[in-house]
């Protein structure tokens, strides 16, 4: 049987980044970057101050009498003012918080340095300076950032709230990005019933067409949701047909997939399409499917939540990332104590856990029962156990890694 990092390794061969669009900024948060993006100008683009104060050429100060100094106040700029003032000895400005810093000017003292109350609206003909500072002081010069030329962002790179920011103070309005690999999703079971409805005894509601949803948008993709599809061949094959003819990038469906009698799903990836795996050497999640119907990608998750959950974070989102243009890293694997000893079967294990901080550092303890049936062990917990392939059991005070739930 496929070891899931192989299993994995196979999967993202089929999938590659997508087709381009532009966004605007307010639409660009949580996008992948489909371009470079560099400086058009230096940052900042002109010397300014960076506090209000009085803006004086530093000889000036170093007349040698000691404090205070008084200089004449030859005019006033402010922020957003494209002043042509020009202090020539013994002359200073009054200046505010971002405006552009006179010629002859090298150095702000602030207001609060001097005998000035700008809160006052009078034209001062002279300014007191009654603190030391040294050349340069509160001053931003053009290009202490970065400057022009600049390459800023790297494709691939996935737009946070800052880099809408950055973008903005870069001049761009709109920006490349990957478009959003369309994924379609059915669920499969006779005894399922979408959450809202009442259920007959042998029925339970439907929760891993929502549960997968939500993991495919967080992971970058759009769910076009056909909901659940009875375990006949003829609607099961009627649906991947659905969502070919909705021009699908990816195809996941959820039960189905093990050896049951109404197992529908692999009997028509058979026929339509091809197989490639459909059992990796995981737990949960050993049922999971990957192939094509005809040419679109598929990947059949479990009916049991834990499995399908766990299918979906180890399979799906890497095949999303690729689509949408991002690299695929491991998830980051924290160390942490073992709380209890804990058996395994051998598979690559993923048990829900809960972590913390003790006096020893962090230490994590499995909850919940480990069905996978039972989702609610991955809501009470806070992270992933996870047990290398091979080990049969693990005693208490071993160290292991955890996956933390964001
Ligand atoms: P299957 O993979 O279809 O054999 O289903 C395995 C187990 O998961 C069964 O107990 C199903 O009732 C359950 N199951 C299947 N699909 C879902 C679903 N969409 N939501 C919740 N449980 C499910
Ligand atoms: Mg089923």
């Amino acid at each position: 049987m496929l070891q899931v990092t192989q299993a994995r390794e196979r999967l993202l061969k089929h999938f590659h980044p997508g087709q381009t669009e532009t966004v605007t900024l307010i639409d660009a948060a949580g996008r992948v970057l489909a371009d470079t993006v560099s400086a058009e100008n230096d940052s900042p683009p002109f010397s300014h101050s960076s506090m209000d104060g009085v803006a004086v050429r530093f000889d000036d100060l170093q007349r040698g009498a000691g404090l205070p100094i008084s200089l004449r106040v030859i005019g006033k700029i402010a922020a957003g003012e494209n002043s042509t003032l020009r202090l020539n000895p013994g002359e200073s400005a009054l200046i505010m918080t971002g405006a552009q810093l006179p010629a002859g000017a090298d150095t702000v003292i602030r207001v609060e340095d001097t005998n000035l109350d700008f809160s006052a609206e009078n034209k001062p003909g002279e300014v007191e300076i009654r603190t030391e500072v040294s050349r340069g002081e509160n001053i931003r010069v053009q290009g202490e950032n970065y400057q022009v030329g600049k390459v800023v962002f790297s494709p691939g790179h996935k737009v946070r709230p800052q880099d809408v920011g950055m973008m903005a103070m870069l001049g761009k309005s709109v920006i490349p990005v990957y478009k959003r690999p369309v994924v379609g999703i059915f669920a499969t079971g006779d005894e399922l019933v979408e959450p809202g409805n009442p259920l007959q005894t042998g029925q339970i509601w439907n929760s891993n067409s929502s549960m997968i949803g939500a993991l495919v948008e967080d992971c970058g993709g759009t769910v076009v949701d056909l909901g659940i599809v009875r375990d006949t061949l003829d609607g099961v094959h009627s649906a991947f047909d659905t969502l070919i003819a909705r021009s699908v990038d990816l195809i996941l469906t959820s039960g189905g997939v093990s050896m049951g009698m109404h197992d529908y799903i692999r009997r028509i990836i058979e026929k339509y399409g091809e197989i490639n795996f459909w059992k990796v050497n995981m737990r949960p999640g050993k049922p999971l499917a990957f192939g094509h119907y005809r040419d679109v990608p598929f990947i059949g998750l479990p009916g049991n939540p834990v499995s399908s959950f766990m299918g979906a974070q180890i399979f799906v989102c890497p095949a999303i990332h690729k689509m949408s243009g991002r690299s695929w890293s491991e998830p980051m694997l924290f160390k942490a104590r073992l709380d209890t000893s804990i058996t395994s079967d051998g598979r690559e294990s993923y048990i829900p856990g809960w972590h913390q901080l003790d006096g020893e550092g962090m230490v994590v303890a499995p909850v919940g029962n480990q069905s996978s049936g039972n989702l609610f062990a991955l809501v009470q917990g806070n992270c992933l156990i996870k047990i290398a392939p091979g080990v049969q059991s693990l005693k208490q005070d071993s160290i292991v890694e955890i996956w933390k739930f964001t």
